[in-house]
């Protein structure tokens, strides 16, 4: 692998996808069934051993396959397949993977609705999972038991944006057999997990990949053998449960993928510059890339740089009251919305502890150093970010916090 040479955006723009009568954007199949001129191809179909040609949409669709590809370009990885939401992709790798009897190790920080369905969904098929400090190695190895199929962790964490040590991580999963799956929801392009030792990457495409909030989708990126793996049409976890993407919706995902290294670029730029003011004010403030961010040394060593350390960053009001005043305030000046979900073209805030990570007990909370304070920004495409800076300072000012 050689990290400098790997450019997600130029692969995804070299791909050559073109549409029936030669439209420069494939065309949208919204056929749900497939016609076979012979039956013997349409068996053969069913077993998996024809290529290019479409069953039935639950398994594959032609606009799916597009948009797979394309992210599969802009992975590294072999093959992808695209879902209804990004649960629907996490849910699916994980009961792909795991039997009853196995065990998972996961980052203790991850997204509200990850931490839900292992803490309270898996146990109904008797898969028990340990909670990890996920920049601590040693407690991750440790954790490791023989029933263990995997290692789940996000890039970047939800919401106190860690960043995980991905090929450290993968060298473990290595040695041990096991899988090591990535969340890369919170920075697409930013870092290349696959490349860096990841076995799978998923992704809640509802986020920076569309970065409309027009859609719910989600995507798994990995190996052929995985990905005809969960399509199979006997035991396969994404045919039996079928979580399938609309294809209007994967032809409307594909064009949006295209302008995504432009906006990440916009995004980093906007978050770095509020954090260099938050800094300047006084304000308690996390970003990756800052200096005194604790993994900020790692992450410059993981990421494709022209990406810049993205567009999530988060401050502490102390207290839930005084992140609710501030919100609201900042709602009403045109910062952005109170909202949540990330990767829009406006600035979206909320506060953590009681909407995202709601899932997740307070003492857990309180156990993984998230503060009841904590006001989550996803910045957005603002063209000018000194303006919004000075809206947010004045609210600051207002509510006498600074
Ligand atoms: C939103 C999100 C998910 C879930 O994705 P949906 O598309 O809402 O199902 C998973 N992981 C992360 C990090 C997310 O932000």
């Amino acid at each position: 692998m050689n990290k400098m040479k790997f450019d997600p955006a130029s692969n995804i723009q070299m791909l050559r996808q073109f549409g029936e009568f030669g439209g420069v954007n494939p065309s949208i199949t919204d056929s749900s069934t497939f016609t076979f001129m012979s039956a013997k191809t349409m068996l053969d179909t069913f077993h998996g051993e024809t290529e290019g040609c479409f069953l039935y949409a639950r398994h594959w669709n032609p606009s799916n396959k597009f948009l797979a590809d394309a992210l599969a370009a802009m992975e590294g990885t072999e093959n992808a397949w695209v879902t209804g939401s990004g649960m629907g992709a996490i849910t699916t790798v994980f009961l792909q993977l795991c039997n009853a009897g196995d065990h998972i190790v996961s980052s203790v920080t991850t997204y509200g609705g990850t931490y839900a369905f292992l803490k309270n969904y898996l146990p109904k098929f008797n898969i028990d999972v340990t909670f990890v400090d996920i920049t601590d190695l040693d407690a991750v190895e440790k954790a490791i038991r023989p029933n263990t199929k995997m290692v789940y962790t996000e890039t970047m964490t939800n919401p106190l944006l860690q960043i995980s040590d991905v090929p450290s991580l993968a060298k473990i999963t290595k040695k041990h057999g096991i899988q090591l799956v990535v969340d890369n929801t919170f920075t697409p392009m930013i870092f290349s997990p696959y490349l860096l030792g990841a076995d799978i990457v998923v992704y809640s495409m509802t986020k920076y990949i569309n970065g409309k909030n027009d859609a719910v989708a989600g995507a798994i990126c990995a190996s052929t053998a995985f990905i005809n793996a969960i399509s199979n049409v006997n035991d396969g976890t994404a045919m039996l449960l079928g979580p399938v993407l609309d294809p209007l919706r994967s032809s409307s995902i594909l064009k949006n993928l295209h302008t995504l290294h432009i906006r990440m670029k916009q995004h980093s730029y906007n978050a770095m510059y509020l954090a260099n003011e938050f800094k300047k004010i006084g304000l308690k403030y996390n970003y990756p890339g800052m200096p005194n961010h604790p993994q900020h040394e790692l992450m410059k060593s993981m990421m494709n740089e022209q990406f810049g350390f993205g567009g999530m960053i988060a401050i502490d009001m102390e207290t839930a009251e005084r992140a609710a005043e501030l919100m609201e305030m900042m709602q009403i000046r045109d910062v952005g919305y109170h909202a949540v979900s990330l990767g829009y073209f406006k600035t979206l805030f909320s506060n953590s502890g009681k909407s995202t990570s709601s899932e997740v007990p307070v003492n857990v909370q309180n156990e993984m150093g998230m503060s009841p304070g904590l006001v989550r920004f996803s910045v957005g495409l603002d063209n000018d970010i000194e303006a919004t800076f000075q809206t947010i300072k004045s609210c600051l000012t207002d509510l006498n916090f600074i």
